[in-house]
């Protein structure tokens, strides 16, 4: 049989536990930048993240390391996606100067997706634009809108 009878009290706001020390509040509503958790009123101003501890298997939790390791994380897949792009341009440079030469139209770079605007490094000279990529060098005449493709010395 089931009892019902338990009493429902309404919470009451405290301000002190039974120790004397004060109940934390979350009236502010601030979180952890890393995991979410609420953070305690009664926490320093300038605290943004959940308080490092260990737990019982002893891994340490510290959402502010975890958040700075993300951060990093991030920028390792932009650095990866930018060698995976300039690897590809390489690659579509080569097909270039297979198929057309060293001495091309800037039609010809749109249509192999060779983009020289995005390059390691550029320079400008003598109203030629020169163009780092992987492997080469592209030096623009925007004027004709011409581009001659030399191979780095050194790949
Ligand atoms: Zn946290």
């Amino acid at each position: 049989m089931h009892c019902l009878t338990q009493k429902i009290t309404p919470m009451k706001k405290k301000v002190f536990d039974i120790t004397g020390r004060p109940v934390k509040t979350y009236k502010l509503g601030r979180t952890c930048q890393f995991c979410g958790e609420p953070i305690a009123d009664q926490e320093r101003a300038s605290k943004t993240h959940c308080t490092r501890y260990k737990d019982e298997f002893g891994i340490v939790h510290d959402c502010k390391r975890k958040k700075h390791q993300l951060k990093t994380q991030l920028q390792e897949d932009v650095l990866l996606d930018f060698s995976a792009r300039h690897r590809e341009y390489k690659r579509q440079i080569e097909k270039v100067i297979a198929a057309h030469g060293d001495q091309v139209t800037t039609e010809v770079l749109v249509a192999y997706n060779v983009n020289p605007g995005d390059n390691l490094s550029y320079n400008y000279h003598s109203g030629l634009l020169y163009a780092e990529m992987l492997g080469y060098r592209i030096i623009s005449n925007p004027n004709l809108n011409t581009h001659k493709i030399e191979k780095h010395d050194n790949s």
